[in-house]
């Protein structure tokens, strides 16, 4: 991709529909052969952009900066870099920044990132850093020009003392220079409208798009459900549970449940989706055509 890398932000504002993948950086080189293969499988889907996160604690910094360095130069997508406060100084922060943007790399999530413990253990500030998003996603307009989206949650954050808490937290990221939002895995529509619906309330008029992750086996789902603190809810715990001995059962079911999801959230007006694909192309393909979304 050659010259200003289009804005997120832009693309939303836009009123045109989003959809757009998430991958991580993988650990080893077969996980990487997974990951550009998934690639090349969903580019022709010609999604509205891709993101790649950042390993807890900042462990995958370079990892990061370099899959979407590629992923800028080689492909025909456009990326978005996740970036967390943890474990960085301002001055490190600032050097991410550039590296990023002297790479081709026009767009950033930006996140406070979870504690190193995981989930719901104390966070710990780094000293010479910035302690929530929000400050993060200042450093960033006033650093640079890059497009900046930040997170949020359709339940709250596990941390937050109320959902309006939660929402004002969303504001002050907005106030920070923030374009859009994406949130944690969306697991009923209702919540997500919940979100939509209290944000606006809060004064909130960024775009939010709703993250999506189908239910692929039950283990991995609870396991990843819990970590944000929540619950499976009933109405999708009573179609995955009856099938848990026959794996090939839940994973439709899940794609299934997925994919009325989707529908679920476009019809109450989502400016678009965003899967967490596991560097997996398979069943976001899946839920895609499912859906017919190519244009
Ligand atoms: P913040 O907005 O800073 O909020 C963190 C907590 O602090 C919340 O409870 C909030 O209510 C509270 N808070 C915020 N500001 C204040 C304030 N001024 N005073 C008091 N309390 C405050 N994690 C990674 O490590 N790498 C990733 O790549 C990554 N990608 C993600 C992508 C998405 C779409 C989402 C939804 C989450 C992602 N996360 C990632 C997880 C995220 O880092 C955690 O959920 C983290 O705990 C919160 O991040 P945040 O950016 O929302 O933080």
């Amino acid at each position: 991709m050659s010259g200003t890398p289009a804005r997120i932000g832009d693309l939303l504002g836009s009123g045109q529909r989003s959809f757009s993948f998430e991958f991580f950086p993988p650990k080893d080189e077969a996980g990487e052969d997974v990951l550009w293969r998934s690639i090349s499988e969903l580019e022709p889907l010609q999604p509205s952009f891709v993101s790649v996160t950042y390993g807890a604690g900042g462990t995958t910094r370079d990892r990061t900066l370099a899959i979407t360095a590629r992923i800028a130069q080689e492909t025909s997508l456009l990326p978005m870099a996740h970036l967390t406060c943890v474990g960085h100084t301002t001055a490190e922060l600032l050097d991410i920044l550039a590296a990023l943007r002297g790479s081709g790399v026009g767009n950033v999530l930006a996140l406070r990132g979870d504690p190193p413990g995981g989930p719901g253990t104390p966070f710990e500030p780094t000293p010479g850093g910035v302690d929530y998003a929000s400050e993060l996603v200042g450093l960033v307009r006033r650093s640079s020009d890059l497009c900046i989206g930040v997170a949020a949650f359709p339940e709250g954050h596990r941390d937050a003392a109320t959902l309006d808490d939660d929402v004002a937290v969303l504001r002050a990221k907005q106030d920070a220079g923030a374009e859009f939002a994406v949130t944690e895995m969306v697991l009923r529509a209702s919540d997500y409208l919940g979100l939509v619906e209290r944000a606006g309330a809060a004064g909130v008029t960024i775009p939010i798009v709703p993250g999506i992750m189908p239910i692929l086996g039950v283990t991995s789902m609870t396991k990843m459900v819990e970590l944000s603190g929540r619950d499976i809810p009933a109405e999708v715990r009573s179609r995955i549970e009856p099938l848990a001995e026959d794996p090939a059962a839940v994973r439709a079911e899940g794609i299934a449940i997925a994919t009325e999801l989707c529908d679920d959230l476009l019809a109450g007006g989502a400016p678009g989706l965003h899967f967490y694909t596991l560097n997996r192309s398979k069943a976001t393909r899946e839920i895609w055509s499912a859906l017919s979304l190519s244009a």
